[in-house]
């Protein structure tokens, strides 16, 4: 899975995803990468989310509108929203990451697998995304 967040200078965020799936997945199954609110998020007056990991799990918790909305709505920190989420998916069994923009170019960049390749790139201090290739353990 590939992931970005991005913010434009008129204070526009957005999230892309792109995946292959889980490795040996039912013919058919749809993960959570292309379900809006699921895997891929954003809205203007919170975070911008992208997601990897156990797809079903980020779907049943609607991972991603779910963490925007713990921002939006209760002013969580970013880092306490992903982490929140992440705990979610893990008491039903689930692993994986997110990360997050705000239109503030605020980012953060969570996991609870053993490794999540990431990293961002700055504009001024304003604009940032994160790029990562999830799941994978970065043994070495
Ligand atoms: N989340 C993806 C899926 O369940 C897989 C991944 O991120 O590695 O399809």
């Amino acid at each position: 899975t590939v992931g970005a967040v991005a913010l434009d200078c008129h204070g526009n965020l957005a999230a892309g995803t792109s995946t292959g799936g889980l490795t040996n997945k039912r013919f058919g199954r749809v993960g959570d990468t292309p379900i809006i609110g699921a895997g891929t998020y954003a809205d203007n007056h919170s975070v911008a989310v992208s997601a990897t990991g156990t797809g079903e799990m980020f779907i049943r918790t609607v991972a991603g509108f779910n963490t925007a909305a713990r921002i939006k709505l209760q002013n969580m920190p970013l880092t306490e929203a992903a982490d929140h989420t992440l705990a979610e998916i893990a008491t039903i069994g689930g692993e994986g990451g997110l990360i997050l923009l705000n239109a503030q170019g605020d980012y953060t960049m969570r996991f609870n697998t053993s490794g999540m390749f990431r990293g961002a790139i700055g504009n001024d201090g304003i604009a940032y995304t994160g790029v990562f290739s999830g799941a994978e353990s970065l043994a070495a």
